[in-house]
């Protein structure tokens, strides 16, 4: 029997308000413990929470992105467990009347185009943190985090494979970070996901039991979780057992699932409207206002990109993973206008040394203008392709202009045929075995005289003028 997985992921990502949702502590990460908190958000006895304009802003903003309809009116509601995060003892969140709802958003994956369905985003507050002390049998808990903004976003069961579910988040991903309403932090646990997922026979459409994964904090995990998880129900069903509804742990380190709890131990939230907020009312200006002032989103950038340069699609998709980048590649291929040579160098230099001084593209201590420059030597045959990786490696380390750099370290080009003529004949006079193997039919030894006449010159001699030369000397 062949199966298909069926998947939904219900994201949440941390909105970037500068204060909480219900009052105006700050947000700030890393702040000392308990120190941005308030009565209101630390649930004292009647006080009352008052919504945050902006936060609304940025959810509407996120809808609109992601195609949802912004319902005219919708409630806040209070979803009741306890635990120790969470002072007040219910949540204030949203649950028959969320903000916005039936939107969707396309991915690709492996040149397949597919249309990822979203059933709902709701706004809600954040709970505090537990710090379990490893040495003692007490845990301490931060505040600071009750209050902080957040969407949720569920999708609809319409992802079909571990790949999918990673396009997918990274799609969700880049469009928070476009519209500026999250910085998608998935260690810090500013985006987080849990991931549904059930398995059925390959052409059945009723979908079987699923389980809820939990406790993923990359991209990779919640793939390495769903692949696994994947993997052992189909282990059960052809064992002849059945599959239970509950909600699992990925364990990274050990590379398994393990049950948390069943649908029996599920929590009864007991929702109902929240009394102390009135129902949340949105106007068609405000949704509109807001509509005309998004950004250009991931797709309609890759589109722009492809058409406006001419790049290849592979390039574009690269290009786009963070706005910054794509803008730094505009920036560039603006004062060097040929975006193929300008995307090469972005996706390889660029990116390869950013990655290796862990440092993100606004910290590159190479500017697009200076990576022009540098690329402009190359272009007018002042220094060769080769020699112009080891000036990017000065101007990194250094932070000297290009000019300076070949300047002062004698890195011009040699373009002499004289010169490059004599380093020739000198390698052809020093290595006749090869030279003779090389007329005997052994062509290959070509590339073995480049590299001889490059070490001679310090990679400094013109390369077409060095196959050119070494060509007419050996062929006589
Ligand atoms: P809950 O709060 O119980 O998790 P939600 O409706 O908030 O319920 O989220 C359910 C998520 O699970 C959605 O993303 C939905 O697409 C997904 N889902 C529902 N049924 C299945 C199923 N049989 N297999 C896989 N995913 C499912
Ligand atoms: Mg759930
Ligand atoms: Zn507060």
């Amino acid at each position: 029997m062949e199966y298909e997985a069926v998947i939904g992921l219900e994201v949440h990502a941390q909105l970037l308000t500068k204060t909480k949702i219900f009052c105006s502590c700050s947000t700030e990460f890393g702040a000392p413990p308990n120190t941005h908190t308030c009565p209101v958000c630390l649930g004292m006895p009647g006080v009352l929470p008052v919504l945050n304009r902006k936060v609304v802003d940025y959810t509407i903003r996120m809808a609109l992105a992601i195609n949802c309809t912004i319902a005219r009116e919708s409630r806040f509601a209070r979803k009741n467990y306890f635990y120790p995060d969470l002072p007040k003892g219910y949540q204030i969140s949203q649950y028959e009347l969320p903000i916005a709802e039936h939107g969707h958003v396309f991915i690709e994956v492996n040149g397949k185009r597919r249309r990822i369905g979203i059933t709902r985003i709701h706004m809600e507050e954040d709970a505090g943190k537990l710090i379990h002390d490893p040495h003692r049998p007490v845990s301490a808990v931060d505040f600071n985090r009750t209050g902080v903004p957040l969407i949720e976003i569920v999708s609809e069961p319409d992802i079909r494979t571990p790949e999918e579910a990673g396009a997918y988040l990274r799609q969700l991903r880049a469009i928070l970070q476009y519209l500026e309403i999250c910085d998608g932090n998935m260690e810090e646990g500013s985006f987080r996901c849990d991931a549904n997922v059930s398995i059925r026979p390959v052409g059945t459409d009723t979908f079987g039991t699923r389980a809820e994964l939990k406790n993923m904090n990359s991209f990779k995990h919640v793939e390495n979780a769903l692949i696994y998880e994947i993997e052992r129900q189909e282990g059960v069903v052809e064992d002849g057992r059945k599959l239970v509804q509950e909600t699992r742990l990925w364990d990274e380190a050990k590379g398994v699932t393990v049950s948390m709890r069943g649908k029996e131990e599920a929590h009864d939230y007991r929702y109902f409207p929240d009394p102390d907020l009135l129902p949340l009312v949105i106007d068609e200006g405000w949704t509109e206002e807001i509509r005309s002032s998004l950004p250009e989103l991931p797709d309609e950038k890759r589109a722009r990109l492809i058409e406006a340069y001419d790049i290849p699609l592979y390039d574009a998709q690269v290009l786009i993973s963070s706005r910054l980048l794509a803008d730094y590649f505009e920036a560039c291929a603006e004062h060097f206008p040929e975006p193929k040579i300008v995307s090469n160098w972005v996706m390889g230099s660029i990116l390869g040394m950013l990655k290796a001084e862990n440092k993100t593209i606004e910290e590159s201590p190479v500017s697009p203008e200076r990576l022009a420059e540098l690329l402009r030597l190359i272009d007018s045959g002042v220094i060769s392709g080769k020699i112009a990786k080891t000036v990017f490696d000065e101007m990194v380390s250094s932070g000297k202009p290009p000019e300076t750099i070949v300047q002062e370290k004698g890195l011009v080009q040699v373009t002499d045929t004289d010169a490059i003529t004599d380093v020739v004949k000198q390698v052809v006079s020093n290595h006749e075995k090869e030279v003779s193997d090389y007329r005997a039919g052994k062509t290959k030894l070509f590339g073995f005289f480049v590299g001889q006449v490059m070490k001679a010159t310090r990679g400094k001699a013109n390369p077409k003028m060095v196959n050119e030369i070494l060509k007419k000397e050996l062929e006589q």
